[in-house]
């Protein structure tokens, strides 16, 4: 079994499209995704309705819970409020009410998965350092917790400590816990434009990340296309 775990995929169809196809490359037999399939860029309904169609564990992002709602998004910094506005008009009732409905967290297989963190997975916090990561781990029950929502591929080990190690290949150890930013198809801010995602091999007990290459230019085009923000196009080759 050879899961991939893909996310903060954010309306980038051509990002999509392209993890989709490396995933096949790569002999993955099932897929999880990690939320934020909405929001910032300008291939909403299309996005939807392929992870819907893949019919696989799908969790709820902010975004997700954004683009659903009703509720102002004044509180929002303005460049993905104004997204938001507009992805909320582009949806139809029925796709808002899938995204309504997702879950925030969720078991699959012998892993958890969750957007931002296990300890008030509403709240939407941010996993930036090792601290953040042990609220986490006081409420992972499972050996290995996958996540995203800072768009940064991250991974935590609590043994007797909990530290970072190189978000590389990882080795599940026996009597280790896993905390494990997947990185984000659609919007990645590590510096690297290429659209990151995650492998699972749990034969091999193996975490490995990939980095795939898609047709930015044509994505960017879109996002001008549709009058959503410059800045939204131009962070994309930044990876920022
Ligand atoms: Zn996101």
């Amino acid at each position: 079994m050879r899961i991939a775990l893909f996310g903060d995929i954010h309306a980038n169809f051509e990002a999509l499209d392209a993890v989709l196809a490396d995933s096949e490359e790569q002999g993955v037999t099932d897929y999880v995704c990690m939320g934020d399939i909405v929001g910032y860029n300008a291939d909403p309904g299309a996005c939807l309705e392929k992870v819907r169609g893949m019919n696989c564990p799908t969790i709820k992002g902010n975004h997700d819970a954004d683009a659903s709602g009703t509720h102002s998004l004044d509180t929002m910094n303005p460049v993905a409020a104004s997204a938001l506005e507009w992805t909320r008009e582009q949806l139809d009732e029925d796709q808002r009410k899938w995204l309504s409905r997702l879950r925030l967290v969720r078991q699959v297989s012998d892993f958890t998965v969750v957007h931002s963190t296990l300890d008030q997975p509403a709240h939407w916090n941010y996993v930036t350092n090792r601290f953040d990561a042990m609220s986490n781990f006081s409420y992972q029950f499972t050996q290995l917790c996958f996540h995203g929502h800072t768009h940064v591929p991250r991974v935590y080990v609590k043994d007797s400590r909990v530290e970072e190690v190189p978000a590389e290949s990882v080795a599940i150890e026996a009597g280790s816990k896993y905390f494990i930013n997947v990185g984000s198809v659609g919007q990645p801010r590590d510096g690297d434009w290429r659209s990151c995602y995650a492998i699972y091999d749990l034969d091999h007990k193996l975490v490995v990340f990939r980095r795939v290459e898609y047709d930015i230019a044509r994505a960017q085009e879109k996002i001008l296309d549709a009058g959503l923000p410059k800045m939204l196009a131009e962070r994309l080759a930044d990876g920022r």
